[in-house]
């Protein structure tokens, strides 16, 4: 069922701006038809254009972990709102906020902050280069940093090692910065991680190609064999931090290192980012040192706010209920989805429905999935009235605020619409 005040929104967008959407991936390219638009939004609910209410897992791409207009989140930004909405000096907002988050984190002692996730690792690399005086970066095929002229680098295959943009408009001499390696796989790291490499980045769950876990001791020998290179190991937690832990994916594993990207969770649903790490490395950032970062917009009060209400609820027991409700989610998915070809991915609270051959644990993987049956089966579940993210390379995010009425009405509705997507 295609919403019409949707459609005629999204062809008045079409003339104004491009793609008709202010990011790609909410134009539903990649599963065919005209994007809802959303008008509202409250707990694991979304209602679009034309009144029409669905289940949300995009959760706004991983922020809304306590769901959707949540009353102690809206009071605090209300709150910092009338109190005046950007004012270009330091407010104790932002340094709560990060004091939060150091606290926190056993790897970082300080904290920048700017406005989003693609600011948080293009500065974080920088900061890499400069403190090691080296230029080439390693990535992950399938892991995505945000869209930085270095990080649109993915090199689909194998084949290729030596970054090949993934964009025109890259320059080449930048994506040539650029290797990359197979997500567990640490031989295809050795073979590129030399003594020309500044950092290795990764998410440290891949999030951006379906959910993909790394594999016991990948992480590990991720840390070794940086050390060995004397490059640094970046963690691009924009998505995983304050989603799988209380710190991010690192209080999980036990690896630390030696810088961390965040967004997303860390803003409450307003528009942020952070990087952090040790202090000798982060001392080297403007103005106390010479690598020159900076951000009209950064540390802003409303943001801080949200992002600080939605830290402090983030204890123990709220991650213990996030597991239980996605894993019962992934069982319910599991059984619905029975002898047919595919996969259910979960780490904590992040799943993906892979309809491929077998599992994925890498890009390559992800690429042998059938997208045009998921297609199919999005529209399916859409006319079902659940909402997952468009793409089959996306995780789905289950918020503190699924009930397990909505999350067994998912279950039952996910099992109609791969029957109806047969
Ligand atoms: C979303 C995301 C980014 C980019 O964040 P933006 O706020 O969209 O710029 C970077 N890294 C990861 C792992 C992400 O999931």
């Amino acid at each position: 069922m295609q919403s019409k005040k949707s459609q005629k929104l999204f062809e008045r967008a079409l003339g104004l701006m491009p793609g008709g959407v202010s990011s790609p991936v909410r134009a539903w390219a990649s599963v065919g038809g005209s994007p809802n638009f959303a008008a509202s939004a409250s707990g694991a609910s979304i209602t679009d254009a034309d009144g029409r209410s669905y289940i949300d897992y995009v959760g706004s791409w991983g922020p809304m972990i306590l769901g959707h207009a949540e009353p102690d989140v809206l009071a605090a930004l209300i709150e910092a709102a009338r109190a005046g909405t950007s004012f270009g000096a330091s407010t104790e907002l932002e340094v709560e906020l990060v004091a939060a988050l150091c606290e926190r984190f056993a790897s970082i002692e300080r904290l920048r902050l700017v406005n989003s996730g693609t600011e948080a690792t293009m500065s974080a690399l920088r900061l890499a280069r400069a403190a090691t005086g080296r230029d080439a970066i390693v990535k992950f095929a399938g892991c995505y940093h945000g869209h930085s002229d270095g990080l649109l680098v993915r090199a689909g295959s194998g084949a290729t090692t030596f970054g090949v943009p993934d964009s025109p408009g890259v320059p080449a001499a930048v994506g040539a910065l650029t290797r990359v390696a197979e997500f567990n796989d640490l031989d295809s790291v050795g073979a590129v991680c030399d003594d020309a490499v500044a950092a290795v980045i990764v998410e440290p769950v891949a999030g951006n190609m379906g959910v993909v876990a790394p594999e016991p001791g990948f992480l590990e020998g991720l840390r070794e064999i940086t050390g060995q290179a004397d490059a640094l190991l970046i963690f691009d937690e924009v998505m995983t931090g304050l989603r799988l832990g209380p710190a991010g994916y690192q209080s999980v594993t036990q690896v630390r290192p030696d810088l961390t990207c965040l967004g997303k969770v860390i803003g409450g649903g307003l528009p942020v980012g952070a990087y952090g790490g040790g202090a000798a490395l982060m001392d080297q950032i403007s103005p106390g040192g010479p690598v020159y970062q900076a951000g009209t917009l950064s540390g802003n009060p409303l943001a801080a706010a949200a992002g600080l209400a939605t830290v402090e609820k983030l204890d123990a027991a709220a991650y213990g209920a996030l597991e239980e409700k996605a894993a019962g989610l992934a069982a319910g998915l599991r059984e619905a989805l029975g002898e047919r070809p595919g996969c259910v991915q979960r780490v904590g609270s992040m799943l993906t429905l892979f309809f491929g051959p077998g599992q994925v644990r890498n890009y390559d993987d992800a690429l042998t999935t059938d997208t045009v049956r998921f297609g199919r089966f999005f529209q399916a579940l859409i006319d079902e009235g659940v909402w997952i993210p468009p793409s089959q390379f996306e995780a789905w995010f289950v918020s503190l605020a699924h009930t397990d009425e909505q999350l067994a009405e998912t279950v039952a509705a996910v099992g109609r619409a791969l029957a109806a997507s047969d």
